[in-house]
Parts: structure tokens; C-alpha cells; sequence
């Protein structure tokens, strides 16, 4: 790569091939791997990371929104598309666009099937989500009677899959509680299938439940996180490549003397003679106003420069005093070194905010 002469988020393909096989030599050869690309692949783009992942043959891709889902057909993506979180007023364009429904109360199932009834489809592909303890989306155990009754009184969608969602897979804190989602799922699972008369697909584990739980593969594993380079937890991380590069330039440098104040509010005061470099990237970019004073950084020559005063909507300032630049200079928010982890850690968040956050203003740029 040239070296970064304006804001650039760099996407390195090669990593994600990596992470994609890494995470797949922790399946067995029949398990399904379905990518999450909701929220443009974690931050990345997700038109070209769902055209990479089509040609490593991904089984599935899921995103959250209807929305997301039209952009990537309107891109010429054909692996079938989850959405995870619909909503009835996006059922037409679901079925217009071939997406697949997440359906995860009665009021959405007896939408969708009315929806599909009027539009005379036959066997449309649904997936039915369970609830078993996020309490975030999903049916209950008890509502497996109704749900099968509603699908046996049409023929205008199947369940091609049942699944659910780990609360706390990363936490090892949090093993016996995460058996208990995985128990709760497996017998909800059977009992639905009692009472159907074919099989619907089984899963439940995003990326760290692909790690830490392999009896709960089942028939497919949904990865996001994993695939963008992180596993939410050192020793994984160690085999994952971040694939996102942030990078940006030195606009300006200032030096300062003692009592002088930098940026908004007057935030940050000099303690003598100082030197600040500005970089063009802001909270409208998704460097956050957690991450001023001094609780962020950025990397210029391979040294830590702390950002000061407080995060502006299009910049921030840093501390360079002691590091030897000019104008003009590459400057690193975060690489597959300095790690977006790390620094997500400094604000106290965690690697899935800081780089979903990354704007679509901040240009990408491809390397394979
Ligand atoms: C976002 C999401 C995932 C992916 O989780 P990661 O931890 O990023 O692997 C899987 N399943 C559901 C339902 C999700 O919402």
C-alpha cells in the first residue's frame, strides 16, 4: 500500500481469506458457514466483502436491515441473504429481492404469511428465531404449538432454519449459563421438529461460540466479528488478522507555549513548550469525543501520539512534542498491529463499536 495521504480506511482481502478459513478448520466439513455483513461488514464495505466472501463460497450472508440486504442484490450478490431484524412494512421488497426473514414473533410470522399468500408464493424460506436468554429477539419454547400450526395451514413458506443467539459465548465466566441457552435450544429444536414433517437447518453460534463451543455448531455457525479480525480474546486474536487499516495525515503542526489551550472548550492545557499535529479525522468519522483527552491515541513514526482537548466533528489534535514528524506525515488510528481492540479499550468499549463506527465518508481502499 502507498503510504495514506488523506483518511482512508485500507481493507485487506487477503485477511479476510484468512480469517474465513481459519474460522472454517474449527467446523466440521458439513457445517454451514453463514457471514454477517450487516452494518457495511463491520465498518468495511460490505458490497465488496460480500463479493470476496461469494467467491471463497460462503453458504449465507445475514444482515440486520431490509435495507442492507437490497444493497447487496442491487451489487449483484446471489448466496441467500438473512435478515436479521425485519420489519412488515419491508415484506414486499423481502420477497421482491429474494431475502430471507428472520421471524421472531406472532405478530411477524402472521404478517409475513400474509404477505406471502398475496404475492402466491410457494415454500418461501423463513427462519424461525428462538429466544433463550438474550432476551433481545425470539419466540419462547411455549410458542412452538402455535408456530407450527400457522405453517401447516399454508403452504406459502417453509422454515428452512431454527435458530438462536448466545448471550455471553466470549465470557468463560459464563459457561453454565451458555450450556443452559445451548440445552434450551436443542430441545426446542426437537420439539419443533416432532411436529414438523421435514427437518429446518439448526444454529446458534456467532464467531467466539464457533471458538469456545463446538458441540453447538449444529448445522451452520453465523461469523461476523471473527471475520473482520477479531475473537474477543488474546489468545484468539493471535490467529485472527485485523482486515481494516485506518489511516490518515498530518494537516498542520503548531507549537505552543505553556497556558496556551487546543481545540473546542479549551480542553486541553500546554504544560510548556509543546507541539500538536492535526489530523483530519473527527467524531463525524467515528473517532468519537471518548477518545479526547487523552484517553485515545494514534500512531506517527511508530510512536504514540495521545489525542488532546477534546474530539472535533471533522478533527483532532495530538500530542507530538517528542515525536520527530512534519506536515504531511502517515499517521495510524488503528492496523493489524496497533489494534483496533486496543484502542476501543482506551475509551472503554469494545473492537465491533469502534469499527462499525468508521464513516462512509472515510474513502476504502481494497488490497488483496
Ligand atoms: C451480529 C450477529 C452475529 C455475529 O456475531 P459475531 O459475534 O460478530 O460473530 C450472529 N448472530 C446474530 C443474530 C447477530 O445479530
Amino acid at each position: 500500500m502507498p503510504k495514506a495521504n488523506e483518511t482512508v480506511l485500507e481493507i485487506d482481502l487477503g485477511a479476510l481469506t484468512h480469517n474465513f478459513n481459519y474460522l472454517k478448520s474449527k467446523l466440521q466439513s458439513n457445517t454451514k458457514f453463514l457471514a454477517v455483513v450487516k452494518a457495511f461488514a463491520y465498518g468495511s464495505d460490505s458490497i465488496e466483502i460480500a463479493k470476496h466472501l461469494e467467491l471463497l463460497k460462503v453458504d449465507y450472508l445475514a444482515v440486520a436491515y431490509t435495507k442492507e440486504g437490497v444493497l447487496l442484490r442491487d451489487a449483484g450478490i446471489t448466496t441467500p441473504i438473512l435478515v436479521l431484524h425485519p420489519q412488515p412494512i419491508n415484506f414486499e421488497t423481502i420477497i421482491e429481492r429474494c431475502l430471507e426473514p428472520s421471524i421472531y414473533n406472532a405478530k411477524v410470522l402472521k404478517e409475513f404469511i400474509e404477505v406471502a399468500e398475496e404475492q402466491k408464493q410457494k415454500d418461501y424460506p423463513v427462519h424461525i428465531k428462538f429466544n433463550t436468554g438474550l432476551n433481545r429477539l425470539g419466540f419462547w419454547e411455549s410458542d412452538v404449538d402455535h408456530i407450527v400450526s400457522k405453517l401447516k395451514t399454508t403452504t406459502s413458506i417453509i422454515a428452512k432454519s431454527i435458530f438462536s443467539h448466545l448471550a455471553a459465548s466470549e465470557d468463560l465466566n459464563e459457561v453454565e449459563f451458555t450450556n443452559r441457552q445451548i440445552e434450551s435450544f436443542k430441545t426446542t429444536a426437537k420439539t419443533f421438529e416432532d411436529k414438523l414433517d421435514y427437518q429446518p437447518w439448526l444454529h446458534l453460534c456467532n464467531t467466539s461460540g464457533v471458538i469456545n463451543y463446538p458441540k453447538a455448531h449444529l448445522d451452520m455457525v453465523r461469523c461476523g466479528i471473527g471475520l473482520y479480525g477479531f475473537g474477543n480474546s488474546a489468545d484468539e486474536d493471535k490467529s485472527l488478522k485485523p482486515i481494516a487499516s485506518l489511516k490518515s495525515v498530518i494537516s498542520q503542526i503548531h507549537k505552543i507555549e505553556k497556558g496556551e489551550t487546543v481545540g473546542y472548550n479549551r480542553a486541553y492545557t500546554a504544560k510548556g513548550s509543546e507541539k500538536t499535529a492535526t489530523i483530519p479525522i473527527g467524531h463525524a468519522d467515528g473517532i468519537g469525543r471518548q477518545y479526547g483527552n487523552e484517553k485515545g491515541y494514534v500512531f506517527i513514526d511508530g510512536k504514540k501520539a495521545p489525542i488532546i482537548g477534546n474530539v472535533c466533528m471533522d478533527m483532532v489534535m495530538v500530542n507530538v512534542t517528542n515525536i520527530d514528524c512534519s506536515e504531511g506525515d502517515e499517521v495510524i488510528i488503528f492496523d493489524a498491529t496497533n489494534k483496533a481492540s486496543d484502542l476501543a479499550e482506551s475509551a472503554n468499549t469494545i473492537s465491533y463499536e469502534i469499527i462499525t463506527a468508521i464513516s462512509q465518508r472515510v474513502k476504502r481502499r481494497f488490497s488483496n
